[in-house]
């Protein structure tokens, strides 16, 4: 375990400046017209994915023994935020990296053999991720979708919704309940998790329907109906899954903190650029306070929300506990990219509203962050139980 001074250096200097080069150089291939048609067609980025790929960005997190680049969590982020803060959407990139960590952490030798190497080449995509369902939304233990043992399958019957990338990924990440809730003591027990392979089963109990979106997201609602699973499909042991989701929560909290970085940096290089350039009344608008200063201010939340996103990585990696710091990551830096892009659609006024800027487009992206995969309120619920040992309020 690496000492509280490591820890700290780690935060302050600055980090995988070649890796952001590198990032940078394969996004530049991917400008604003690219991600303008796929909004508009509501198509998936399936070049942009496999150029991801082929220069193994999108294997960061996999293990060198399993053909990945073994990179710490931190790297990953970077590679995310460098996506946001050119101009790119990492929307088809980030879960490929967090749901494949349960798989490695808790997956068999024989599914990581099997899966792992195919998955770092790109010959499977493993981005779905079954969690979210309909009638319990943020209440994650309460979930409905039930997997039942019946000799060597599990037969799946439920619903989940949100379940992005479903219909363009091969592998999905499920959480369903093995347990009936009034057999097990804890609510967060008899929770399995599976990973299944979602090719071709269509006609075989699995449904899915795409939800349209304000954003190019591809998500979907899916639906299972005596759908059987092959048994080995099932990740560690059986009921103990919620434990294995939320061991990933942080790392996954942590990633996407990046992206919103990503996101703020984006929104604050376009404004600083359009209010030197657009003159107004005789001179820059940049040159008046009401312009000026929520770019600047949004600057510093980015800026501060950095260190803590950074924090969060650095114990992550020395093996220290990092809830609060992977929730606290995640709130700021959604807010400070939040406040980013309010500040850049302001300064833009009504060129913001053309899709020809890109504003609206990473606008309206930049949002999902302060909605999923946890609202701002859930963050500080958690800190107000957790850190200041207030009374539970959910
Ligand atoms: C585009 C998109 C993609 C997504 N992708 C995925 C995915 O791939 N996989 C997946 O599993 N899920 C996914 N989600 C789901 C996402 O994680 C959920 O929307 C989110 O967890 C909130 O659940 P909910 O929408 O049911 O809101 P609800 O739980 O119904 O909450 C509604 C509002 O009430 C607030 N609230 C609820 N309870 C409390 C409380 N006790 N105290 C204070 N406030 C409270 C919430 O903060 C929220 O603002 C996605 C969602 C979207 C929009």
């Amino acid at each position: 375990m690496a000492s509280t001074g490591s820890v700290a250096t780690m935060v302050i200097e600055p980090d995988y400046v070649e890796l952001r080069d590198a990032v940078s150089r394969v996004c530049q291939d991917f400008p604003g017209p690219y991600w303008q048609e796929l909004d508009a067609k509501s198509e998936y980025p399936t070049e942009f994915v496999n150029a991801m790929t082929k220069h193994g960005f999108l294997s960061a997190l996999i293990p060198e023994e399993y053909g990945g680049s073994g990179m710490p969590l931190r790297a990953a982020g970077v590679i995310l935020e460098v996506i946001h803060e050119t101009g790119c959407s990492a929307g088809a990139c980030h879960a490929q990296m967090y749901t494949m960590g349960t798989v490695l952490r808790h997956g068999s030798d024989e599914q990581k053999n099997k899966y792992l190497p195919r998955i770092a080449t790109g010959e499977l995509r493993l981005q779905a991720f079954g969690v979210s369902e309909p009638t319990t939304g943020s209440d994650t233990t309460q979930l409905q979708t039930r997997a039942e043992r019946k000799g060597d399958v599990y037969v799946v019957n439920g619903q989940k919704i949100w379940t992005s990338r479903a219909l363009h990924s091969d592998l999905m990440l499920l959480l369903a309940r093995t347990t009936p809730k009034d057999q097990v003591k804890k609510r967060t027990e008899g929770i399995s998790t599976f990973l299944i392979d979602i090719r071709d089963a269509r006609d075989r109990g699995l449904d899915i329907r795409p939800i349209d979106t304000m954003i190019n997201h591809h998500t979907t609602e899916v639906h299972f109906d005596n759908f059987e699973i092959p048994a080995d499909s099932l990740v560690g042991e059986e009921g103990k899954g919620f434990r294995y989701i939320l061991d990933g929560m942080n790392a996954e909290r942590i990633l996407l903190s990046s992206e919103a970085l990503g996101n703020a940096r984006y929104f604050i290089r376009k404004a600083v650029a359009y209010a030197k350039e657009r003159v107004v009344f005789g001179r820059p608008i940049g040159q008046n306070q009401g312009i000026q200063l929520p770019i600047a201010k949004a600057y510093a939340e980015t800026e501060a929300a950095e260190l803590m996103a950074r924090k969060a990585a650095a114990m992550f990696a020395a093996g220290l506990n990092c809830g609060a710091e992977a929730n606290m990551a995640h709130l700021l830096s959604a807010e400070a990219a939040w406040n980013a892009a309010e500040a850049c659609f302001e300064t833009f006024g009504g060129f913001a509203f053309a899709r020809e800027y890109d504003i609206e487009r990473k606008w309206r992206e930049c949002r999902l962050s302060r909605t999923a995969p946890i609202s701002p309120n859930l963050v500080l619920t958690y800190i107000g139980q957790h850190v200041l040992g207030l009374p539970r309020s959910y």
